[in-house]
């Protein structure tokens, strides 16, 4: 190979894709409040946006604002930075800036998807093995495994290996058939999401998304009035913001 070979890999991608933006959309919905997803629904929108911005667009008080958002930090769904701006008059002030975190967030949902996963078939397997009969008299109980143990040919009954006193069958073997139940649901209803999943499998995504610049609104409508007056927008944060509407 030429030493002159481009730095830049052909399948990076410069824009977030349908598909990926579909499954931040449905991952918020499926695993965050109704306030998680709007807020996620304007980061999709405005990739770099200033809490000022997030709260005026979305009209929620900045004290709920933070611990909506705190929440999907944790999780590592959203990032934030902080940039110190200088006023007209020189008063400078930090001001936090959010952003999705796409690097992470594919694993994040992944992850989601693999507790629930675990946590059904741990389900399954306590019901499956969960006592269906119970001895009366020596309260020893039994999985319907253990059944056919039980069995006595000479009576036809069901009957306790330590007490020899016929075993009650419980109720309580009833859930098996739910927890079955629960996986079948569980990979049909998230199967939209396992499809997004799979869509988005190996992109890589430029560094100007994974690291998107601040926007602030006031910039972008002033930018605007310049834009649809022909004039030239050099900031290309902006240009991008621009072309998108
Ligand atoms: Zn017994």
């Amino acid at each position: 190979m030429s030493s002159t070979t481009t730095l830049v890999e052909p399948d990076v991608l410069t824009e977030v894709p349908e598909a990926l933006k579909r499954l931040v959309r449905y991952a918020s919905r499926g695993f965050y409040s109704t306030e998680h997803a709007i807020i996620i629904d304007m980061l999709v929108h405005h990739p770099c946006i200033k809490e000022d911005d997030l709260c005026e667009l979305i009209k929620f008080e900045r004290k709920a604002l933070r611990g909506l958002i705190n929440t999907l930090k944790t999780d590592k769904f959203v990032k934030s930075k902080v940039r110190i701006e200088t006023t007209s008059e020189g008063k400078q002030s930090h001001h936090s800036y959010y952003f999705i975190n796409y690097s992470s967030f594919v694993n994040v949902v992944k992850y989601k998807l693999d507790h629930i996963r675990r946590k059904i078939e741990t389900e399954e397997r306590e019901s499956t093995s969960r006592a269906s009969f119970k001895c009366p008299d020596c309260l020893n109980t039994y999985t319907d495994l253990e059944a056919d143990q039980l069995f006595d040919m000479a009576t036809g009954k069901f009957l306790c290996t330590f007490c020899r006193c016929e075993v009650e069958e419980e109720a309580s073997s009833l859930p098996r058939k739910d927890a079955r139940t629960l996986m079948v649901k569980f990979n049909e209803q998230l199967e939209p999401l396992f499809s997004l999943l799979r869509e988005v499998e190996d992109i890589k995504l430029a560094p100007s998304l994974l690291e998107p610049e601040p926007v602030d609104l006031k910039t972008i409508r002033c930018a605007l009035v310049r834009f649809s007056r022909g004039e030239e927008i050099c900031e290309p944060s902006l240009c991008l913001v621009l072309q998108e509407r």
